[in-house]
Order: C-alpha cells, then sequence, then structure tokens
C-alpha cells in the first residue's frame, strides 16, 4: 500500500455513509478533495442522506439495501448526480468493498450486516478502517488471517483501539504481538446510567438510554454504551487486534472520554492518547496514517477539563461486561454468539419489548445453550450468529420478559 506516496487521489468506499461515522468521515474526506475520491457509498434506508452525500461527493456506485430503495435513489439522482451508478443488496456492498480503484474501505456498517463486505476488504488486500467491530469479534480468527494473507492494512476507528495503536512501538502494525508490553487499558465512560441507582435500570428507556453523555452516535452502540457490551466488544476487538490474552487487557471507567486509551510497558512506562470525544480525530489518523493530517476538532484544553477520573467497573451493574470476558475465555465461536444475542436483545429494547434489564438475561440464557466450537471458517461464524439469533428470540417469546410484566 503506497497510496499516500504518488499523490494520486486515494480511492475510498464508505460502507454506512449515512450513520454517525459514515458522516464523520465524510466530513474529514471533504477537507481533502486532493487526497481523496470517493468511490463507492452506502446506505440501509436512509435515502435523503444518501442523495445529498452523492450530490455533494459523486461517488461511482451508491448502494443500497433493496431494489425499491435503489429505484427511489435513481430517481432522485437524476438530474443532480446522473452518473451515480445505483446498486441494491448485501452482494453489492460486497462488490464495492473489493473494487479495484478502491484503496480506503471504511467499515461503518452496524453490526453482523458488515461483516461480509469488511471481510472483502480485506481479502483484496485494501486499507480497512475498522469502526465495524461487530465484524471483528465475530470472526476474529479469520479476519486477521485475512489481512494477513493479502497484505491489508488494517486501521482501528475505534477511539479506544485507535488511541492504543497510537500508544504501541514504532513500526507495530495492527495482528503483532507488541513487543516490551504487558497489558492495556480501554477506558470506558460509564454511558448515560453510570450512576442512576440499579434498582432503577429496569425501568431505563430506549430514550434514555441513547443519550450518550459524551458521545453522538448510532443508536445500537448507545445502547452498548449503556449496558458496557461495547466495552466488553472492545476487549474481545482489541485481543485480535493487538494479539494479546484476555488476561493483559483491562477496563476503567473514565466519565471524561478525554483519555482514550493507554499501553503499559515492562518498564512500568504508561503511554495513553488524549483528546476531546470527536471521532474525527480517529478517522483523521486513520486516513492519514502514517502520516498526521487536520481533523476539525477542536484543540483539547486540559486545564478547562480539570479533572480526569479514573475507577474500576462494577460488574454487577454491567453484567454484559462479565458475558463478554466470559465469551473471549471460551474462545472460538462463542464471541459470534455473544455478539448475535446482543443484535438481537438491543434491538428488542429498542422496539420496547425487552427491559434494560433483560438485555444480559437474554444473552446469558443464549451463551449458556451456546454449544462452542472453532471458528477457522465462515460457515462456522455464521452458522453460530445464525444459532445465537434463535436462541435469543426464543428467550423474547417468554412471556416475563416482556416490558411492563
Ligand atoms: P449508525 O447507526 O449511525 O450507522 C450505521 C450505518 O450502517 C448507516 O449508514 C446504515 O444505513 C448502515 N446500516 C445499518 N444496518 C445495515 C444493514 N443491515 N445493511 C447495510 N447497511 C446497514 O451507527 P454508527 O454509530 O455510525 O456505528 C457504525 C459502526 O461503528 C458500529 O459498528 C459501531 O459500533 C462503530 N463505532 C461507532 C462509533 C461512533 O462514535 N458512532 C464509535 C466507535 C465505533
Ligand atoms: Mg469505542
Amino acid at each position: 500500500m503506497n497510496v499516500m506516496q504518488d499523490r494520486q487521489p486515494a480511492g475510498i468506499t464508505i460502507l454506512g455513509a449515512t450513520g454517525s461515522i459514515g458522516i464523520n468521515t465524510l466530513d474529514v474526506v471533504s477537507r481533502y478533495p486532493d487526497r481523496f475520491r470517493v468511490v463507492a457509498l452506502t446506505a440501509h434506508t436512509d435515502i435523503d442522506t444518501l442523495a445529498a452525500q452523492c450530490r455533494k461527493f459523486q461517488p461511482q456506485y451508491a448502494v443500497m439495501a433493496d431494489a425499491a430503495a435503489a429505484e427511489q435513489l435513481q430517481q432522485r439522482l437524476r438530474e443532480s448526480a446522473p452518473e451515480v451508478q445505483v446498486l441494491a443488496g448485501s452482494a453489492a456492498l460486497v462488490e464495492v468493498a473489493g473494487l479495484p480503484g478502491v484503496d480506503y474501505v471504511m467499515a461503518a456498517i452496524v453490526g453482523a450486516a458488515g461483516l461480509l463486505p469488511t471481510l472483502e476488504a480485506a481479502r483484496t488486500g485494501k486499507c480497512v478502517l475498522l469502526a465495524n467491530k461487530e465484524a471483528l469479534v465475530m470472526s476474529g480468527a479469520l479476519f486477521m488471517q485475512m489481512v494477513r494473507d493479502n497484505n491489508a492494512v488494517l486501521l482501528p476507528i475505534d477511539s479506544e483501539h485507535n488511541a492504543l495503536l497510537q500508544c504501541m512501538p514504532d513500526a507495530y502494525t495492527t495482528g503483532m504481538a507488541p513487543a516490551g508490553v504487558s497489558s492495556i487499558t480501554l477506558t470506558a465512560s460509564g454511558g448515560p446510567f453510570r450512576e442512576t441507582p440499579v434498582s432503577k435500570l429496569a425501568f431505563v428507556t430506549p430514550e434514555q438510554a441513547c443519550a450518550h453523555p459524551n458521545w453522538d452516535m448510532g443508536r445500537k452502540i448507545s445502547v452498548d454504551s449503556a449496558t458496557m457490551m461495547n466495552k466488553g466488544l472492545e476487549v474481545i476487538e482489541a485481543g485480535w487486534l493487538f494479539n494479546l490474552p484476555v488476561e493483559n487487557i483491562r477496563v476503567v471507567l473514565h466519565p471524561q472520554s478525554i483519555l482514550h486509551s493507554m499501553v503499559e510497558y515492562t518498564d512500568g512506562s504508561v503511554l495513553a492518547q488524549l483528546g476531546n470525544p470527536d471521532m474525527r480525530i480517529p478517522i483523521s489518523h486513520a486516513l492519514g496514517w502514517p502520516e498526521r493530517m487536520a481533523s476539525g476538532a477542536e484543540p483539547l484544553d486540559i486545564a478547562a477539563i480539570g479533572q480526569l477520573q479514573f475507577s474500576e467497573p462494577d460488574l454487577e451493574r454491567f453484567p454484559c461486561l462479565a458475558l463478554a470476558f466470559e465469551a473471549m475465555r471460551a474462545g472460538g465461536t462463542a464471541p459470534a454468539s455473544l455478539n448475535a444475542a446482543n443484535e438481537v436483545a438491543v434491538q428488542a429494547f429498542l422496539d420496547r419489548q425487552l427491559a434494560f434489564t433483560d438485555i444480559p438475561r437474554a444473552i446469558g440464557y443464549v451463551m449458556e445453550h451456546a454449544d462452542v466450537q472453532e471458528a477457522g471458517s465462515l460457515e462456522a461464524v455464521l452458522g453460530a450468529d445464525a444459532r445465537a439469533r434463535e436462541r435469543a428470540i426464543e428467550y423474547l417469546g417468554t412471556a416475563s420478559n416482556q416490558v411492563g410484566t
């Protein structure tokens, strides 16, 4: 990958362009018109946002979830962006992730729906900018093998993992065992319910769960932050990215979200990366890597912030974090099952079919019944995902779990 050396504009595909990460990515890309050329943008159902993005960035391709939505988008673009080829469906997502003229793929679809196009980006040797942590959690061994076999570059967008990469030894690349590193510590804000009395958690609403104190994110990751499953998924993600066992990965609560994570070295040195909670910082780091480029983020005024606090997370308040550690210890297909159960439970909570405190119960139920297998093939991963979804739906069907009963 020498995309930055010849200074031809690099081609970029943004999977999930209409989401929080997609929009932040386009904000950064728009600052560097000589450096990046948008090849493809994808969305699930949000035609309005994708149409506006297509008008502004004039990509070669746009992808919608189905033919009806694609047809509507094509109509909208007839006059303003007639050159854009509008495609539909999951095969088209895979296609635009692997196009020959694409150097960078921003993987910013939420959940398991992003797995196949993200793997395709790795298979075709792209610079993969990974926001879609669920893809790596599900298929860690396969994904990392795909990256190695095809000389892809894998750069994390999650602010914690991006921070960790920045604190790693010189010349470190993801997947290597980091020399001289004794542990890594992921920081977690604790989300909106960090101090809510545990007895009240059963009654919190999707609106409250999605009102994150520090970050403006999509609904699924916002709920994951409120349960701390987000941090659990990130622990598993960190294990794959930085080639470290679960024993060497810690989580600490840090409500200000200013220190994004830290690397402890064997000599006792601890390196951390700090910055305002603005996803354009990790996005710019990855788009510019190994160089630096301006992101548009406000400079950090540490004196104005005054205090940074740290404490141990309470696993009774956040049982999802414990479930994720268990899944990582179990290995194989266990993380894929965990992720699938969580996706079903979070959607049910957002649809007001499940109480907030039943999210970990649903996942626990699925994990108790999961038959952990080796995760050496895509079939094994997708099979575990499908079985876990069925089990989670089975849990939702038990009347006692309905909200308000
Ligand atoms: P979001 O809900 O705002 O956006 C999701 C995007 O994916 C949208 O463009 C949507 O159209 C698309 N999408 C959703 N379902 C799809 C499907 N079934 N098929 C195809 N496309 C689909 O989410 P987000 O906050 O941007 O998060 C995206 C990913 O980045 C998640 O995996 C999240 O964990 C990760 N991430 C987000 C943040 C953040 O600050 N938002 C930070 C770190 C990591
Ligand atoms: Mg994160």
